[in-house]
């Protein structure tokens, strides 16, 4: 990878097959120089590019994609949830979470689909943990929370989701009951610690420990973390929240969100190029590099 400061640099000619991230923000993503630095590792003729997309041009924008014959986007935060009305069609998976972050092109039609799941079982996946017939406890009932939860269902976890307002979650259980055994309790320390009784895993969906506000922490107790369980954060700024750093001092294995987006990433990668194993390795470097040159 030719590189200054952590940038790859793409050449660009008249046969380079385009990719990119739609965003609002999207200046400080990781994924152009995560899939960047797969091109070039992999000698691809391919360049991906950020975009900003303010919510009201995202049918200009994906009218974009069409006329410029790209090769496909990700989405991310706001657009995720407003894309579907503007594409051909969406995934059974991205419909029933209701958003999408990887648009690509199908039997000539502008399909789109959400990584985030097989982004979150990969990343379990690598860390060697099987969440099939275990019980799974999940902070959180927002977008990510969403996909999280369909993956770990769909996988035939048994899954607890504890979020603070209660009502979000039982409406996800209530959305989500005809995939499995998904139940809902309120995120405070007493249901917290009868749901991790037996778990094996414990999730942080929520935002709760990311920068700029570091000092937070879930309401897990501490006595409730036994060294079996694997605890993984969604958050990757900070590399460790308090929550994992909790969990390792208690003896648990732990995983940052890195993993996530890496793994992610690599599925969307595969889908635009047909590459049936990113290099992830690559792609995991890049992203470090990109969130520690952001500090
Ligand atoms: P949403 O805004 O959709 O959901 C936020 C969640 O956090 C809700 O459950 C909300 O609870 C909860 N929450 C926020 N503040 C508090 C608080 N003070 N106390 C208790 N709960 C709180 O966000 P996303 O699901 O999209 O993202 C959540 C996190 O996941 C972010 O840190 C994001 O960066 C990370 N993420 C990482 C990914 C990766 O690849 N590693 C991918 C996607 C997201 P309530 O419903 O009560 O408001």
């Amino acid at each position: 990878m030719s590189s200054s400061e952590g940038i790859s640099r793409v050449p660009v000619r008249g046969t380079t097959k385009v990719v990119g991230v739609f965003g609002y923000p999207v200046k400080h993503s990781a994924s152009p120089p995560m899939h960047n630095a797969a091109f070039t590792h992999l000698g691809m003729d391919w360049v991906y590019v950020p975009f900003e997309v303010a919510p009201e041009n995202i049918g200009a924008a994906i009218a974009g994609v069409r006329a410029f014959g790209m090769a496909g986007v990700n989405v991310t935060v706001p657009l995720k949830e407003i894309i579907a009305a503007h594409l051909d069609g969406i995934t059974e998976r991205a419909r029933i979470i209701g958003s999408v972050n990887t648009v690509f092109w199908e039997d000539g039609q502008l399909k789109g689909d959400s990584t985030d799941g097989p982004g979150f079982r990969a990343a379990l996946r690598e860390a060697g943990v099987d969440p099939t017939g275990r019980k799974v406890v999940v902070l959180g009932a927002g977008g990510s929370a969403r996909a999280v939860v369909y993956a770990l269902a769909e996988a035939g976890a048994q899954v607890i989701v504890a979020n603070r307002n209660q009502e979000r979650a039982r409406a996800l259980v209530e959305e989500f009951g005809f995939l499995g055994r998904i139940e809902a309790v309120p995120l405070a320390e007493e249901s917290l610690r009868d749901a991790l009784r037996d778990a094996a895993v414990l999730v942080n969906t929520t935002s709760v420990g990311m920068h700029p506000r570091e000092d937070e922490i879930p309401p897990v107790p501490a006595d409730a973390l036994l060294p079996s369980l694997f605890v993984t954060d969604l958050i990757y700024n900070p590399a460790e929240t308090r929550l994992l750093s909790l969990a390792r001092s208690r003896g648990c294995r732990t995983q940052n969100g890195v993993e996530m987006l890496v793994q992610q990433g690599a599925v969307s990668f595969a889908r635009w190029t047909g590459v049936e194993h990113p290099p992830a390795d690559v792609m995991r470097t890049a992203v470090l590099a990109a969130i520690a040159a952001r500090q």
